[in-house]
């Protein structure tokens, strides 16, 4: 199965949310009027405001919940490393797999007929020995522990909007593993649909114009950005050389998710 990412709900006006949080430091409005009589406009000012003063706690205030499915436990595993948000994950306890599990074949494999067919033998053989331990009694919490980080999964993500510019920092960047930087960017599409001020310059550092990562030169992006001088020097590109030509800027993944 095919990466799949729904929306499944969010704050019901996620920047309306924000605005009325930082209304509560900067108006002097009693606490019942602070989310009265807004204006598009007003809550527009407002969100940009502390956006592009880093007054981001304000972005804590709304939520959004993502279903997930499609995606190997090799994503998960990184997945869950982002501490701020939430998370409950398909049980491979509660759940017994019958016949071939499902699993996430590599791109990189595909375009390899002899790897992919030792891959799928492999995926074979380990169903196999799943299945046989299971009906020799072991029980489901331990026969799993021979199934692969290929093994197909499905979760449920909840992460309010700051969490979420965080996520998408580092894992839409062209250096992250390819499988969660998909999903980065099925998330982040989602999220500026539904919020377009909160999550309009988000995405990897290069959106908001530089670079840290010591192998950007590497990068498609990366000559479409001003570059800290210390990348340049460690790369061993001169600080004013000239930037290499980037004819594939346009049709970049980063670029095209960037735009919704
Ligand atoms: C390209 C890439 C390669 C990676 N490679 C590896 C790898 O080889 N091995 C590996 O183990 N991991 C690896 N990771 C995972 C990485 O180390 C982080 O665990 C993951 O990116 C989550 O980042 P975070 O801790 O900043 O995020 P979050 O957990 O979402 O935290 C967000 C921010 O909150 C603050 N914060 C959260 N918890 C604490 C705390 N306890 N104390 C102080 N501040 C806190 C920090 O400012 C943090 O940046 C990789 C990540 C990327 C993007």
């Amino acid at each position: 199965m095919a990466l799949k990412v729904v929306l499944l709900s969010h704050s019901p006006d996620p920047e309306r949310s924000v605005a009325t949080a930082a209304r509560n430091c900067y108006s002097p409005r009693d606490v019942e009027t602070i989310d009265e009589n807004w204006t598009p406009g007003e809550v527009e000012a407002m969100v940009s405001r502390v956006r592009d003063a880093g007054h981001l706690s304000t972005f804590e205030h709304t939520m959004f919940t993502f279903g997930v499915s499609g995606v190997s436990r090799a994503l998960t595993h990184q997945l869950v490393r982002h501490r701020h948000m939430s998370y409950e994950q398909k049980s491979q306890r509660y759940i017994k797999v019958k016949g071939q599990f499902d699993f996430i074949t590599p791109p990189s494999m595909t375009g390899r007929p002899e790897i992919v067919a030792k891959y799928e033998a492999l995926m074979a053989q380990i169903s196999e020995f799943y299945a046989e331990a299971l009906a020799a009694g072991v029980p489901a919490e331990d026969a799993r522990f021979a199934l692969p980080n290929a093994a197909e999964t499905q979760i449920v993500i909840t992460a309010n909007a700051r969490a979420l510019l965080d996520f998408f920092t580092l894992r839409s960047c062209n250096n992250a593993q390819w499988e969660i930087r998909e999903l980065a960017f099925a998330m982040l599409r989602l999220s500026k649909r539904a919020a377009p001020s909160l999550f309009v310059r988000a995405g990897a550092t290069c959106v908001r114009g530089y670079c840290n990562e010591p192998n950007g030169p590497e990068c498609p992006r990366y000559v479409a950005v001003r570059n800290p001088v210390a990348v340049r020097r460690r790369a061993g590109l001169t600080e004013d050389g000239p930037e290499r030509a980037n004819p594939d800027i346009v049709a970049d993944r980063q670029t095209a998710a960037l735009a919704g």
